[in-house]
């Protein structure tokens, strides 16, 4: 694709149409919107644009069209693909002024609002009125709502609730020609015509730009108990979580961490994890209405991995005791960026099942690449954050053998039945990764869409596609 520079005219022109204020074109003003929080990736945006309406946001993709601009969006920049990273330069458009909750409706169980509330703001909104909006990723504290609908983010309740994708029942979108859509809207139930909601949900800001959006809820679960497990090892801890789930048990997250993941998060936080000898910890959150049967659930669960020689179960039931047993895995992000500056943060899916021959094959592949694998993650529904560590490995090794890793990770995944990534995205850091999880014939229809929604290739450039 051949695209147009962003000249001082065409700045000029922005600032006339958009407003001073909407427009950054001072390098310093750029440069917080340079980069997300991929390690190691930046590319500096040639203009920021901020509208504050649709019809702005409008105004703008008919603009980028006519003259041939690549456009970025982005949300609150905590993407680990690269996503919002204008890799092309052009326009970001950043949705930062679309920060308000427009409704919470008590009757139909839902909440409609602009892209950039943080995520963690809208629960606490929704919680005031005894509802709940159980999608949660970890960076739920600054990630925005509208980047979780770009992402199909999950997090660790995906395991019993599912991810954004299951609560998405609206959204109005601006289309690369500046065309305004709304799709779907208050009704769980919508067939007229194909699942363009399914599309965008999950499109990385390549098909159109969010501008509001529509999900359901469900009545706040008033009961929560933690549990966190220690196991000589992780095919015990697996084997756990499988007893659990044929006991009829559905926890609201299975979380698991290796014993290098809680090495990581005990040196930086500078403390010993309870049973920091332990080959692997479970981290186990039941929720539900009824606390006779959440006890009964975790004393069932405790009978299960006692048998399969766990080393002890702690209990948690208020919320001082739950943040503590869940600090060293909050802290784990962290912690490994801390261990190691530079680092590949990934993430891959594969069938339960399959979880203790997945982390035997990472062992292997650490081995046979020489780089360190650190991996941890939402063990209920298989989705694995593989880490590679650069540590103190040459710069060259680390470049020659880190792709090699990658695929082999991926392939691995793959052949399990599983997919290259479960909740990052591709971005553009997996993009030439693609063709190893999806078949030719599905990537050519992903490719046809593409070009059929957006034929002049403006909508987040350098994304998805191995030859994007
Ligand atoms: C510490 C940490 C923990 C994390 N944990 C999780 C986790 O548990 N689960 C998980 O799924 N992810 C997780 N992530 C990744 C990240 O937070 C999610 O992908 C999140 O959904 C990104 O939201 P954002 O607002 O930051 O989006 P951005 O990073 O700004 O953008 C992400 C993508 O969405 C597009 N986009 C953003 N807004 C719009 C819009 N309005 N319209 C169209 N496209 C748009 C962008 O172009 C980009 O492709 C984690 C990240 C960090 C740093």
């Amino acid at each position: 694709m051949n695209y147009n520079p962003v000249t001082p005219e065409i700045i000029e022109q922005l600032k006339k149409i958009f407003g001073e204020k909407a427009v950054l074109a001072q390098e310093s003003e750029r440069e917080p919107y340079s980069h997300d929080e991929t390690a190691c990736l930046s590319a500096m945006p040639a203009v920021v644009v901020r509208p504050s309406t649709t019809a702005q946001v409008s105004e703008l993709m008919k603009f980028a069209s006519a003259n041939r601009i690549p456009v970025t969006p982005r949300g609150a920049g905590t993407g680990l693909t690269g996503g919002a990273v204008p890799v092309i330069g052009g326009i970001l458009l950043s949705l930062e002024y679309f920060n308000k909750i427009l409704e919470v409706d008590t009757d139909n169980l839902l909440v409609v609002t602009q892209p950039s509330v943080i995520t963690g703001e809208l629960q606490k909104a929704v919680e005031e009125k005894g509802l709940f909006y159980p999608p949660d990723p970890a960076s739920l504290d600054s990630c925005h709502i509208g980047g979780n609908v770009a992402e199909n983010a999950g997090g660790p309740r995906a395991f019993k609730y599912g991810v954004t994708r299951e609560y998405l029942t609206g959204l109005e979108v601006v289309w690369p020609d500046g065309r305004i859509s709304r799709i779907g809207g208050k009704t769980i139930k919508n067939v007229a015509g194909y699942d363009l909601l399914g599309l965008l949900c999950g499109s990385e800001g390549t098909l159109g730009v969010i501008t509001e959006i529509t999900l359901s809820l469900i009545p706040k679960p008033p009961h929560q108990v933690d549990l966190l497990i220690p196991f000589p090892s992780v095919a015990a801890a697996v084997e756990t979580v499988t007893k659990i789930i044929s006991a009829r048990i559905m926890p609201a997250t299975m979380e698991l961490m290796e014993k290098k993941a809680i090495r990581a998060s005990e040196a930086m936080l500078e403390k010993k994890a309870p049973f920091g000898e332990a080959g692997a910890h479970l981290l186990i959150q039941l929720d539900g209405a009824d606390k006779a049967q959440l006890q009964s659930e975790y004393e069932k669960i405790g009978e299960i991995a006692m048998e399969l020689g766990a080393e002890d179960v702690l209990v948690a039931e208020d919320k001082a005791s739950s943040d503590r047993i869940w600090e060293i895995r909050r802290a784990i992000s962290e912690a490994l960026v801390h261990k190691s500056p530079v680092l590949k943060k990934d993430d891959v899916s594969v069938p339960r099942a399959k979880l203790p021959e997945f982390f035997a094959t990472l062992a292997e592949l650490e081995k046979k690449h020489g780089l360190e694998m650190i991996s941890f993650g939402h063990v209920g529904d298989g989705n694995v954050h593989v880490n590679f560590l650069k540590n103190d490995v040459p710069q060259s090794q680390w470049d020659a053998k880190l792709p090699e890793l990658m695929r082999d990770t991926y392939g691995a995944a793959v052949k399990m039945g599983g997919a290259l990534t479960g909740e990052h995205g591709v971005g553009c850091v997996k993009k030439e990764f693609l063709g190893v999880g999806v078949d030719p014939a599905a990537m050519e229809i992903m490719k046809k869409l593409k070009t059929a929604i957006d034929p002049a290739g403006i909508m987040n450039p350098g994304k998805v596609f191995p030859d994007a």
